[in-house]
């Protein structure tokens, strides 16, 4: 089922993502890393959804846009079934080659991560077929819609 929404702030954004994680937190995880594949426009959101994604989840850490860092790794606090949250930006990867060195396979197929992949669509071959897709556009200004 399409859900879409359509934000009017940052803190909108965020607050979308943090339902997300406590909801992710709530479900019983399954055999395999939960992942997330983010995409569309620069701008668009995908990093900030992942801020709010990331106070749901209690990570008291700030993300941030990994410019340069392609992969960084957060710890989850107090969930028993979740252990650690990835973030990846594929923004600056070339091909899935770049991606595929960091040991993504190992870490989508870990049922005790968590795995938020922006630009993930550069890299869909390698990413599980059951990936929560999530689709970011830049409507105006402040508004943004947010596709599940
Ligand atoms: P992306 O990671 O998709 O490139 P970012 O989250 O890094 O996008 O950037 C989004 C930018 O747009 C931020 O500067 C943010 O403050 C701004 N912005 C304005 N309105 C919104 C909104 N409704 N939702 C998310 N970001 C917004
Ligand atoms: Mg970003």
């Amino acid at each position: 089922m399409i859900k879409s929404y359509l934000t009017e702030s940052p803190a909108k954004t965020k607050e979308l993502g943090k339902t997300l994680a406590k909801n992710i937190l709530k479900k019983k995880k399954g055999k395999k890393a939960a992942v997330f594949g983010l995409e569309g426009d620069l701008g668009g959101g995908k990093t900030t959804f992942l801020q709010g994604f990331a106070l749901g989840l209690s990570i008291k850490d700030k993300i941030l846009s990994p410019t340069f860092v392609i992969m960084k790794k957060y710890e989850i606090p107090k969930s028993k079934e979740y252990k650690n949250f990835y973030h990846f930006d594929c923004y600056r990867a070339k091909d899935e080659k770049e991606i595929s060195v960091l040991g993504v396979e190992k870490i989508i197929s870990n049922p005790g991560n968590i795995v938020a992949i922006e630009w993930a669509e550069k890299i869909k071959d390698i990413l599980p077929k059951n990936s929560f897709w999530i689709k970011f556009k830049f409507v105006g200004q402040k508004t943004r819609k947010i596709i599940f």
